[in-house]
């Protein structure tokens, strides 16, 4: 069983989906852990799926992954860079989860001859999750947010366990927010708060009455708005309370501060508000929001324009930006459309910085080469990740190293000069979900490199999500020609890092330092590239007068 004093607050979301439900679990979060409270958050999703893993980045985004090597979704990155806490596997609870769970107790017998239902059985499971995630991670606060929004069928057996909860736990343990849309009528000029009532209604129908609100909304919402919320809603006027768009994501904590949505919380649980430090959290946010200065990265990957599909990495651009007073222009590239380095030259000409995030599969790869050959010869400021990476190794195989049919075994399994390799464990796996060389790994780091001098260390940890790896048959035909394979497992078997010499900044990982990114703490690796693009672009004219970047 869970430790009485974990407090548990649960978040549900009504109206619409995509209200940005996991944005207000961060804040909250960032608020207590601002008051010294320990905090960490759950999400439930309702799908069936095991885990994201399988899912296609069109449909649910990027997979998030954590130090443990869990695939989960990409509101666990937003926890993550708001409360700056690792979590793990025991934070992403999917139905699919749950019922393999159930399903596999019941094959080995372990229910003894009773009717496995959704109710008690499923609950049950859920709600041993909760109390798995309290007594393994022992928070003062355990956040859980409830995917999808209230009404929709596949949610019913979580909103029902967190009901029971509250009762199990006790309603002083409990604080029950909901998350709603009040909508701007521009022709009317007001705003409506109809379908916040509904939604609540929709609630108590299934047994919750939810102890605060909050409202998403583009405009004020006026006293007599929040007086018809509480009335209808049965919540306190002073626990209604407004969540208005702000320009920048990490802004949401300090405007629900002043909204007083944490003392609202606080006083629910039967706890005394205090004073949160937010000092640095608000530097950080000035940070973001007001450089001296802008840089344009160009981010070639499969899901142009889906910037959910790349959520860890644009995160990342941009946090690096702001650590070289510097914000940050996206220019998004398709890489069916590049064909030759005419067209890579047309493309990058106006950026100052590259970057080639993870992927699977051949579309668009030969694009790919293209765009990282032309940032090698132009001394474009360049990042490979994973895929990335792995796309870099192939291009200066085939245009440095002479090694004119090099590819990787994944887009080629039938070339001769497989320069990219799948590992020798996964040579037998069948399974797609969860069966990838997944999370936290060490990494040594070669003295004079690149890595080497951004991560100031020789020694990183850094998370994985891949099937294939340098091939070692190749790497001396490789440093030979000049890639220096600055990053290695622990053991020497397993390439991480790959840059070469004579070029502002062209590495590349075989991880994905994104997931290790906060806005307050840039990553080594993003720094590095967003400096060298300050650098491209500012170096030999009139604005060199800026403030010059430093890698810190
Ligand atoms: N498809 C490549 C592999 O499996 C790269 C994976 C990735 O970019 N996450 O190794």
């Amino acid at each position: 069983m869970s430790r009485q004093s974990t407090k548990y607050i649960f978040i549900t979301g009504g109206v619409v989906s995509s209200l940005g439900k996991g944005i207000v679990a961060a804040s909250l979060g960032r608020l207590l852990r601002s008051r010294g409270y320990s905090v960490s958050i759950q999400k439930f999703d309702p799908y069936i799926n095991v885990d994201p893993g399988t899912m296609s980045p069109f449909q649910h985004g990027e997979v998030y992954v954590t130090n443990d090597g869990a695939e989960t979704d990409l509101d666990l990155g937003h926890y993550e860079r708001f409360i700056d806490t690792s979590l793990t596997s025991i934070n992403n609870v999917t139905a699919g989860s749950v019922y393999l769970n159930v399903i596999s107790k019941e094959r080995r017998g372990d229910y003894l001859g009773a009717t496995v239902q959704t109710i008690p059985h499923i609950t049950d499971e859920i709600k041993s999750r909760i109390h798995e995630a309290s007594s393994k991670l022992d928070p003062d606060f355990l956040i859980c947010e409830i995917g999808g929004t209230i009404g929709d069928i596949e949610g019913l057996p979580f909103v029902e366990a967190v009901r029971q909860f509250r009762y199990d736990v006790g309603l002083k343990n409990t604080c029950f927010i909901h998350v709603t849309l009040v909508p701007y009528l521009k022709t009317s000029g007001e705003v409506k708060t109809k379908p916040s009532q509904h939604s609540v209604n929709a609630l108590r129908n299934v047994g919750i009455q939810p102890d605060i609100l909050v409202c998403r909304t583009e405009s004020d919402l006026g006293e007599n708005e929040r007086l018809k919320l509480a009335q209808f809603t049965n919540v306190d006027p002073e626990s209604v309370i407004q969540c208005l768009d702000q320009e920048c994501l990490y802004e949401v904590p300090l405007a629900l501060e002043k909204e007083g949505l944490a003392k609202q919380v606080l006083s629910r649980l039967g706890l005394e508000n205090t004073i949160p430090n937010l000092e640095d959290w608000k530097k950080t946010v000035h940070a973001l929001k007001h450089p001296s200065r802008t840089v344009k990265i160009a981010l070639a990957g499969k899901y142009t324009g889906l910037s959910d599909a790349y959520l860890s990495v644009i995160e990342a651009i941009k946090h690096a930006a702001a650590s070289v007073d510097s914000a940050v222009e996206f220019k998004w590239i398709n890489t069916e459309d590049c064909v030759d380095q005419d067209s890579a030259e047309a493309f990058l000409q106006d950026v100052d910085g590259l970057v080639v995030p993870g992927g699977f599969g051949y579309r668009g790869i030969e694009g790919k080469i293209e765009v990282i050959r032309y940032a090698r010869e132009n001394n474009l400021p360049f990042l490979g990740l994973c895929l990335g990476m792995q796309c870099a190794v192939i291009e200066f195989a085939r245009n440095v190293a002479q090694l004119t049919r090099a590819n990787s075994a994944e887009f080629d399994p039938m070339t001769d000069q497989p320069v990219i390799g799948l590992m020798d464990d996964q040579r037998n796996v069948i399974d797609k979900g969860g069966t990838m060389r997944l999370g936290q790994y060490p990494c040594h780091l070669v003295k004079g490199s690149k890595a080497h001098e951004a991560y100031a260390s020789d020694a990183i940890m850094e998370r994985h999500r891949h099937r294939f790896e340098v091939n070692n048959d190749y790497r001396k035909i490789l440093s030979d020609a000049g890639m220096v394979f600055s990053g290695m497992s622990p053991d020497r078997k397993l390439v991480e890092i790959a840059e070469i010499e004579n070029h502002p900044w062209f590495v590349g990982s075989q991880f994905h330092p994104e997931f290790q990114s906060r806005p307050d703490k840039a990553h080594p690796l993003f720094k590095g590239l967003l400096a060298a693009a300050v650098e491209y672009r500012y170096s030999d004219s009139a604005k060199a007068s800026l403030k010059s970047p430093e890698i810190v």
